[in-house]
């Protein structure tokens, strides 16, 4: 397995220094951005496992940025800010940011936070949906089975709920789910996502009393495993 690659994108030179040795220190390749301008592109080529993201830069702010990325991108991101109060805010507007740290923070609890985020991406694009969790997704079958029991899913149904079930606890939007499920089906569109987990829902529900889809009221789904 290749180095885990972070993107930093950091207006305050002094601190992405310190950060990235940090970063490099605990074994990780590490790119280093001073304005929000162009981050978008760059995150969206595919390269890193994880940003570190300001929100307060020059150029594209930090908001903006992850807003863009998340309408097609799971990349994980940390959020940082310079006001307490500010996360709060930030938490409120769903922007999808992996965690959140306000500075002054230590690098030493930055570098632990990046490991545990990769970590459980890790575990979850392993395709090992959890070990504790009922579902198993099996990409290369393109089948679910809950408590060992096969769902009879379409292509589409599979895919956005292996989309879903990607991140625990995460809540998409019907627009980013069409995006990660279907980037090249222009058929989909959003009330079909509805549609497709009113379908989900009824083949769980026919081997299952737990409905592990979440709806979030006028936002869309979570997987709550
Ligand atoms: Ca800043």
């Amino acid at each position: 397995m290749t180095d885990p690659r972070i993107l930093i994108v950091e207006d305050e030179t002094a601190l992405a220094e310190v950060v990235r040795d940090y970063l490099v220190a605990a074994g990780m390749t590490v790119d280093v951005m001073a304005e929000g301008t162009g981050a978008v592109d760059f995150a969206l080529e595919g390269k890193h496992d994880l940003l570190v993201l300001d929100l307060m830069l020059p150029g594209v702010d930090g908001l903006t940025i992850c807003r863009e990325l998340r309408r097609t991108s799971l990349v994980p991101i940390i959020m940082t800010t310079a006001k307490v109060e500010e996360i709060d805010r930030l938490l409120g507007l769903e922007l999808g940011a992996d965690d959140y740290l306000c500075k002054p923070y230590s690098p030493r609890e930055l570098v632990a936070r990046v490991r545990a985020i990769l970590r459980r991406a890790a575990a979850a694009s392993s395709g090992d949906v959890g070990q504790h969790q009922r579902l198993k997704i099996d990409a290369e079958r393109w089948q679910a089975t809950l408590d060992g029991i096969t769902l009879d899913l379409t292509r589409r149904e599979f895919t956005l709920l292996q989309s879903l079930a990607a991140r625990p606890g995460r809540v998409f939007s019907r627009d980013m789910l069409l995006a990660l499920a279907f980037p090249d089906d222009t058929e989909v569109f959003d009330r079909t996502v509805d549609s497709h987990i009113r379908n989900i829902r009824r083949k769980i529900a026919a081997v299952s009393d737990q409905d592990p889809i979440r709806s979030v009221y006028g936002v869309g789904y979570a997987f709550e495993g």
